[in-house]
């Protein structure tokens, strides 16, 4: 027998879990199925949440070292890996646990198992627990992420050659990790287990890390982490790895050809990107529209078969926890006949290294190819009195903002908490304020958010602390 919904959600990440959710709260009898067993998707489960309890964890570590510098006298310190990785699981388990209870909150059905489009408006899912269940509701949406991109000709196995997942439950710190990715992934979880003993190289086929940041915030952060110990090969391509033994060998050679060289190294992460995931749910049959993988959509999430929606990770745009779940909520509110709406130009990014890496809006260098004349204002965190007081001096912020005008197009910050300062700036330019509007407002001393304020006076050349 088919149960009927108002919606079908396919996927139970932040953009499912969170479209299911909204949908509810106006009014619509909603079912989300998830197959993984759990909800949250790649973020809680495999992604943001366990990477983050990680990076959380080996920096208090890491810190540990430098604790008698304020007074804090300890006795030695030593990792215990499988309580930091106890710590991780509990704290996963438990926010999944807490999606499970909204769902009851806002009666939403959850369907623990594999769903496949069948049909106009036809849903037919392969439970966990056996059996099927055919699901109908006239708006179906696609929430079913992406999966790690792999290198052709090296296996994943989530051993000693590992995806993100892998590298998030190695069983012992490695004495050598290659990363292969100069990205956010190779970087966060680089800086893991840099934190707790490994030697790290970064191997990177362009001749920069983090594509996509300003390239003045890239080159700092590429000198903080080489002092913190990581190596870096750049513009380098890896052509094969090998299992020899108890380790690896990684061959490398230069991105526009050369000789060729040989890494040794007990574990390798592959973190070139990520790819849409739509295997088994039966997109060819039902017509859906793809483009290099990704779901064709218009701008209110349509795809090309009538009742059919996607949203995150599956279509195009940043593959980012909060882009989905925004997308999530405008979705469920434009099928309610409201005007849901995501802002791209003000979506933030985040690097949960330290010093944190964090910016929204344009960089320098896309203002100068859209030839937007622009200013620029910089503060660094050694001017900062609270980044001092903590010992986090590192960094800078960066506020563009149009020449003519004023209006800010966008903040770039590596430091300190750099990634919950960001926050303020997002709002400022979803409130399209200027420069000055920032400098003008009251900022609590002794805060780093100071520095943002100062940034902003920066841009007209009149900072008060520097
Ligand atoms: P997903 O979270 O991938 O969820 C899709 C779900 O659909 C999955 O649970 C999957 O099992 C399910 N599914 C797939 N097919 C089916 C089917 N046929 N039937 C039923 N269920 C199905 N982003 C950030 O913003 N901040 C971060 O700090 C961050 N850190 C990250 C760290 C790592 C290591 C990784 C890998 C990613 C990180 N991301 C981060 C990216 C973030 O995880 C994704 O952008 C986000 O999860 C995308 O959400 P989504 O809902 O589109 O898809
Ligand atoms: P990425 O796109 O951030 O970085 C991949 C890097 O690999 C790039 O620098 C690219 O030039 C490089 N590369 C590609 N092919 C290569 C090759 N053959 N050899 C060497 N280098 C190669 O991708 P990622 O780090 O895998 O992360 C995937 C996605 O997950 C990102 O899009 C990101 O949005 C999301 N994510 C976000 C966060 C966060 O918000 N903090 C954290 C983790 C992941």
């Amino acid at each position: 027998m088919a149960e009927n919904f108002d919606l079908v959600v396919i996927g139970g990440g932040p953009g499912g879990y969170i479209c299911a959710i909204r949908a509810a709260q106006l009014g619509m009898r909603v079912a989300c199925v998830e197959k993984r067993g759990a909800l949250g998707g790649t973020c809680l489960n495999v992604g943001c949440i366990p990477s983050k309890a990680l990076l959380h964890a080996s920096e208090l570590f890491a810190h540990s070292a430098d604790l008698a510098a304020y007074g804090v006298k300890t006795g030695k310190i030593s990792l215990d890996l499988p309580a930091m990785m106890a710590h991780k699981d509990k704290t996963v388990s438990e926010l999944a646990k807490g999606i499970e209870f909204l769902f009851k909150k806002n009666k939403v059905a959850y369907v623990a198992g594999a769903a496949k489009l069948t049909g106009q408006g036809q849903v037919e899912v392969r439970l966990n627990e056996g059996g099927a269940q055919v699901l109908t509701a006239p708006h179906i949406v696609i929430a079913t992420g992406s999966a790690p991109a792999s290198l052709p000709g090296i296996e994943i196995d989530e051993d000693k050659i590992v995806s993100s997942t892998g590298a998030l439950a190695l069983k012992r710190v490695p004495k050598h990790l290659v990363v292969v990715g100069g990205g956010v992934i190779g970087l966060e979880l680089g800086s893991v287990w840099g934190r707790l003993g490994a030697k790290i190289t970064v191997v990177e086929f362009l001749d920069h890390i983090i594509p996509g940041a300003d390239r003045d915030v890239g080159k700092n952060f590429q000198r903080i982490l080489k002092k913190q110990g990581m190596e870096f090969k750049l513009s380098t391509r890896v052509t094969g790895i090998e299992k020899s033994g108890n380790g690896l060998k990684v061959s490398v050679e230069p991105a526009a050809g050369g000789a060729s060289e040989t890494l040794e190294a007990d574990a390798a992460l592959i973190a070139i990107g990520r790819k849409p995931y739509t295997d088994e749910l039966g997109l060819d049959a039902a017509g859906v529209a793809t483009d290099r993988g990704q779901i064709v959509t218009d701008p209110h999430y349509r795809t090309n078969v009538e009742g059919v929606y996607a949203i995150g990770d599956v279509i195009a745009g940043p593959m980012l926890a909060h882009k989905a779940e925004d997308e999530g909520v405008a979705l469920a509110e434009l099928l309610a006949g409201k005007a849901g709406h995501v802002n791209y130009a003000v979506i933030p990014s985040v690097i949960y290294t330290a010093p944190e890496v964090a910016w929204v809006g344009k960089t320098e260098e896309q203002l100068k190819a859209d030839g937007v004349a622009y200013k620029a204002g910089k503060f660094p965190f050694a001017a900062n009195a609270r980044a001092r007081v903590a010992g986090g001096a590192e960094g800078f912020v960066k506020v563009l903002a149009d020449a003519a005008t004023d209006r800010v197009l966008g903040v770039h910050m590596i430091g300190p908490d750099a990634g919950n300062m960001i926050g303020e700036a997002a709002l400022a330019m979803e409130f399209g304020a200027s420069s000055e509007d920032i400098a003008r407002t009251c900022h609590a001393h002794p805060t780093l958010s100071e520095s943002l304020k100062e940034a902003a006076l920066a841009v007209d050349n009149r900072t008060l602390n520097m």
